[in-house]
């Protein structure tokens, strides 16, 4: 059989991790190219020449006299954890194709739980807003989908208890290649959340493949073409149609990989851990670059404080 492609490409091995990141100087000015590709800029007044005050590695402005630091101002702002275990983490995060959990993060990084736990749930909040803004288009395969309760023994299916309702979407080449996903919390399953949901994360134009689910009709509303696809011999016999056959794989591989890394989720932090394994997939053809573009990504996610870490989605 063919190797496939992705799954058998190089990815940037420990060694090489280390020669690039392996001091703490290293990744402060890894951070700083990222921040400031073309050179310095004050946050404050938009000058361009600073001064470094080397014992805090901090920036002060030649203009405004304000200072400033690589980090002020991003996902890192107020850690106490230095920049190279923060590299250590995005090392971990991006390269298990399963992800990782805090608690391994805290075991294999030598920091607190709950440092571990900020950590993750900072960087997979930059996955989230860092994919947000940037739409599938073409042709889409897209299903209603359901996180958690499988262990609770509970009702199976659409609206039982304790079940995060998401929308999955899978974008796939004309001729049916996955290109890209979205893994998305919703409200519910309603005309109107749908309508939202496609204004947000497709482009006008593409053509959207659905079941027979009563609300996927709104992707007309938000300007795309429906492909409805009625299954017969109940609504779930669609994990049976070719049409089909991407969102099913996706939601597959998605559910046994947060069973292999998770104990368990918390259905308000579902969006980020489904955030955290699309953003893992729409940038599966390249591994070795995952690193430099989530810190490039944080550089630019504002900070958040653990208060609103924890709130997740209420
Ligand atoms: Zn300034």
């Amino acid at each position: 059989m063919a190797r496939n492609k992705v799954q058998f490409q190089k990815g940037l091995s420990l060694n090489e991790f280390l020669k690039a990141y392996g001091t703490e100087d290293q990744c402060f000015e890894a951070l700083y190219a990222l921040r400031w590709p073309d050179g310095f800029r004050c946050p404050h007044c938009g000058h361009d020449k600073c001064c470094e005050l080397t014992v805090r590695r901090l920036q002060q402005c030649n203009d405004c006299g304000r200072q400033t630091s690589v980090t002020a101002g991003t996902i890192f702002d107020s850690s106490k954890l230095p920049l190279i275990v923060w590299f250590q983490g995005m090392y971990l995060l991006t390269q298990n194709k399963k992800g990782i959990s805090a608690m391994s993060l805290h075991r294999q990084l030598g920091i607190s739980y709950n440092a571990a736990w900020r950590m993750k749930h900072k960087l997979m909040q930059v996955m989230l807003e860092r994919d947000d803004d940037q739409p599938l288009s073409g042709f889409i395969e897209m299903d209603d989908a359901y996180l958690g309760g499988e262990r609770t023994g509970g009702k199976v299916g659409r609206g039982a208890a304790g079940k995060t309702p998401f929308v999955a979407a899978v974008e796939t080449t004309e001729d049916g290649c996955p290109t890209r996903i979205k893994l998305s919390v919703v409200q519910g399953f309603r005309s109107a959340e749908i309508k939202a949901w496609c204004q947000q994360h497709l482009t006008q134009g593409s053509t959207v493949i659905t079941d027979g689910l009563a609300c996927f009709n709104a992707v007309t509303e938000a300007g795309c073409a429906h492909d409805r696809i009625v299954c017969g011999g109940g609504r779930r016999a669609s994990v049976e149609e070719p049409e089909f056959y991407w969102v099913n794989t996706v939601l597959g591989n998605l559910k046994s990989a947060l069973r292999s890394t998770y104990h368990a989720i918390e259905p308000k932090y579902s969006h980020r851990y489904l955030a955290d394994y699309q953003y893992r997939f729409n940038r599966r053809f390249d591994l070795r670059a995952l690193i430099p573009r989530l810190a490039f990504a944080a550089l630019r996610t504002p900070p958040m404080a653990y208060r609103l870490l924890k709130i997740g989605l209420g």
